[in-house]
């Protein structure tokens, strides 16, 4: 989805709405493919006093198995996002801008990216996940291992 801005640009206190569902279902991390459930991006992007800035909140879902204990599990994560957008960038070091050359938003290609850089490195089914046995195989969160009997 690509917004354009050119009207927001250069009118004062209008805001538009934005929500999306953004599909990632093809990104692959470590031959899986987690990302099931379509991303959903909410919120707005609006021109207040000629400063014009992007807010928004994603959520998504990523499914697949456990660190520890291999079972498949989804963890639901979020994370909100707020950049000042502008047409070009006058001091080089500004990270909370965002730069739309040709007034143009694609919301695919930035959230694409920022959804991939948000998932966790490590994906457990609950943070005190127990795991398997070496031993026997048995998942201890369901029991208990059955090496000593
Ligand atoms: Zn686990
Ligand atoms: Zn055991």
């Amino acid at each position: 989805m690509i917004l354009d801005l050119k009207k927001l640009f250069v009118t004062e206190n209008m805001s538009l709405p934005i929500s999306y569902s953004l599909d990632l279902s093809d990104v692959e991390f470590a031959g899986e493919f987690p990302l099931k459930q379509p991303v959903s991006i909410e919120g707005q992007v609006k021109n207040k006093a000629g400063l014009v800035t992007l807010s928004v909140n994603v959520s998504y879902s990523y499914t697949a198995p456990c660190d520890r204990c291999t079972k498949e599990c989804t963890v639901e994560n979020s994370f909100s996002y707020v950049r000042n957008l502008a047409t070009h960038i006058e001091n080089e070091d500004s990270d909370s801008i965002l730069t739309v050359p040709d007034y143009k938003l694609n919301l695919q290609e930035i959230f694409r990216d920022e959804v991939i850089l948000d998932v966790p490195m490590k994906h457990l089914c609950k943070t005190d996940c127990k795991g398997i046995c070496f031993g026997c195989g048995q998942n201890l969160n369901d029991g208990e291992c059955r090496c000593s009997e």
